[in-house]
């Protein structure tokens, strides 16, 4: 797994890092969608509505955000399709884009 830091300066590895945390924690969550199983696109899910603001965090910052309210129960697992219609607004930070 990767190095945990604090922070980190280059983007370039900061994504890297990003990216490997994601995997890790799709992965701990079981890595399949909670309601169809399917282990394609998947998104994290806020059980409850998130305290904070996707656009005013940093990716790094949502990344923790997510490990702990996945510690907390907060979090599901759904592929895009669920997560679509889960009775939400659209999701600004399902973060497919990496
Ligand atoms: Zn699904």
């Amino acid at each position: 797994m990767a190095t945990m830091k604090a922070s980190c300066s280059r983007w370039a590895e900061c994504k890297r890092i990003i990216e490997a945390r994601r995997r890790n924690l799709i992965q701990i969550m079981g890595g399949t969608c909670v309601r169809c199983g399917s282990s394609e696109k998947l998104e994290f899910h806020h059980v409850t509505a998130r305290k904070w603001v996707a656009r005013k965090v940093s990716r790094w910052r949502r990344m923790q955000f997510y490990e702990d309210e996945y510690r907390d129960g907060l979090l599901e697992l759904l592929c895009s399709y669920c997560n679509k219609i889960a009775g939400k607004p659209p999701d600004p930070d399902a973060e497919p884009d990496f």
